[in-house]
C-alpha cells in the first residue's frame, strides 16, 4: 500500500476537475435559522408564489399508497397527455427529473471530449456545467451590448459564428435566465434554418407559459421542419411543481430514442408523474399564476422606477434588476431584512440582482426592503 495521501482530485475526469457547482438560491429555513426570524421571504428561484395546483396536491395524496412500487419508467399517461397538448406523437416526448435532467441527457448523448457546445454569455448556468461534466468544450458567444433593446441577451449572429467543426449542440434559453430577455419567432427561425443539420439545437422554454409577446415562438410546432431541434419545458415554474422535479423535451422520435438510451429508467417518481398530469389539466390555476405574474411584473417595474432603478426587459416570472453597485452588497442588506433574492455576479452581471415576481404582498415587502437597503448603503 502506498503511503502517499490519496489525491482524489487527480482521479476525477478532466472536465469535472474544473467544475464549480451550481449555486442554488438560499433556502428560507437557512436564513431564518441564521437570523432567528420566522417571516423570511424567498424571491430567488423563480418558483410560483401561488404554489401547486390543488388538483396536483390531491393527485399526490391519492398515489401515496403506491410508493412501494417502481414508477412507470415510460411515463405512459404523462407522455400521452403532453403529446396531445403539443399535437405530436408520444414518441417525441422525453421525460426528465426537471428539465435540467433533459439538458444533461442531451449533453451525455451528443457531447464529450473533442466536441463542443455553443451558448451565450450570461446564459443559464446549467449549460456550461452539463457541457464540461462530459468533457466537452464550451464555445461562449458574446451577448448583446448593454444598450441593445435586449441588453445582455443572446446575439444570434455571434452564436452562429461560434459554431465550429466540433460543435454538436447549441443551447438557447428563450427567454434567458437570468436576463429575462427573449428571441422573436422570425430571428430564431432564421437562425435554426441557417444552422448545420448535424448540430442539435436545444431551445429551453422553461418560462413559456408566462410569455405574452405575440412574436414569441412556440418552437414545439417547428419539429416537422427541424429534425435537429430539441425543445425543453418544465413543470417547475408556471405549474408550481419545482419541488417534484418534472421537465420534458419535445423532439423527433429519433432524438428521443437516443436520449432514452442514457436516461435513468425511473427518473420520474410516482408523485411527480401524477402531479404533473393533474397540473396539466388545471388551466384555471395556470391562468391565475400567469395573471398574478403579469400584475407583479408591473408592480416591480413601477416600484423600481420609484427607487430610481430599472430592470432588463423580461417576459419571465423574474426581473434582472440593475443596482449600480456590487449586487452582493445589496443582496446581503436584503438578507438582513429577511428577503432572499439572487446575486448574479457568477453570470457575469455583478451589478444586478435577479428577483422572482412573488405575490403582491411579497413584492411590496421586497421593494420596501430594497429602498431601505439602498438608503443604508448610501449612508455608509
Ligand atoms: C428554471 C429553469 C429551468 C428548469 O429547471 P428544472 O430542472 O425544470 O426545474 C430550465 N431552464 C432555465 C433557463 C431555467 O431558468
Amino acid at each position: 500500500m502506498s503511503t502517499h495521501p490519496l489525491n482524489v482530485l487527480e482521479l476525477a475526469c478532466d472536465g469535472v476537475r474544473g467544475l464549480t457547482p451550481y449555486e442554488p438560491g438560499k433556502p428560507i429555513a437557512e436564513l431564518e435559522r441564521e437570523l432567528g426570524i420566522r417571516d423570511a421571504i424567498k424571491l430567488a428561484s423563480n418558483e410560483n408564489p401561488l404554489g401547486p395546483s390543488p388538483r396536483a396536491l390531491e393527485a399526490v395524496q391519492a398515489c401515496l399508497a403506491e410508493l412501494a412500487r417502481y414508477p412507470d419508467g415510460n411515463g405512459f399517461a404523462l407522455k400521452r397527455a403532453l403529446a396531445e397538448r403539443h399535437g405530436v406523437e408520444a414518441a417525441c416526448i422525453t421525460l426528465g427529473n426537471g428539465s435540467n435532467d433533459v439538458l444533461d441527457l442531451v449533453a451525455r448523448t451528443f457531447l464529450g471530449p473533442g466536441r463542443s457546445a455553443v451558448f451565450s454569455r450570461h446564459a443559464f448556468a446549467v449549460y456550461p456545467i452539463a457541457t464540461q461534466a462530459v468533457g466537452a468544450t464550451a464555445r461562449v458567444a458574446q451577448a448583446n451590448r448593454p444598450d441593445d433593446s435586449m441588453p445582455y441577451g443572446h446575439d444570434l449572429g455571434r452564436l452562429a459564428a461560434a459554431v465550429g467543426e466540433d460543435t454538436r449542440v447549441v443551447f438557447i434559453a428563450n427567454p434567458n435566465n437570468p436576463t429575462g430577455t427573449w428571441l422573436r419567432s422570425g430571428e430564431l427561425e432564421a437562425f435554426i434554418t441557417a444552422l448545420a443539420r448535424d448540430v442539435i439545437v436545444v431551445v429551453d422554454e422553461a418560462y413559456f407559459e408566462y410569455v405574452d409577446d405575440p412574436a414569441y415562438p412556440d418552437t414545439t410546432q417547428w419539429l416537422d421542419r427541424f429534425p435537429n431541434l430539441v425543445v425543453t419545458r418544465t413543470f417547475s415554474k408556471a405549474y408550481g411543481l419545482a419541488g417534484l422535479r418534472v421537465g420534458y423535451s419535445v423532439s423527433s422520435p429519433a432524438i428521443a430514442d437516443l436520449l432514452n438510451r442514457v436516461r435513468q429508467p425511473f427518473n420520474l417518481n410516482i408523485p411527480a408523474q401524477e402531479a404533473a398530469l393533474a397540473a396539466l389539466g388545471d388551466e384555471d390555476h395556470l391562468s391565475r399564476s400567469v395573471a398574478l405574474n403579469r400584475a407583479g411584473r408591473s408592480q416591480w417595474h413601477l416600484g423600481l422606477a420609484a427607487l430610481g432603478l430599472t430592470a432588463l426587459p423580461s417576459v419571465g416570472n423574474f426581473l434582472c434588476v440593475g443596482v449600480n453597485r456590487p449586487g452582493t452588497e445589496v443582496y446581503r442588506a436584503l438578507l438582513d431584512r429577511g428577503v432572499i433574492v439572487r446575486p448574479v455576479g457568477g453570470y457575469g452581471l455583478p451589478e444586478f440582482l435577479r428577483v422572482t415576481v412573488g405575490t403582491e404582498a411579497e413584492n411590496a415587502r421586497a421593494l420596501g426592503a430594497l429602498g431601505d437597503a439602498l438608503a443604508e448603503i448610501a449612508s455608509h
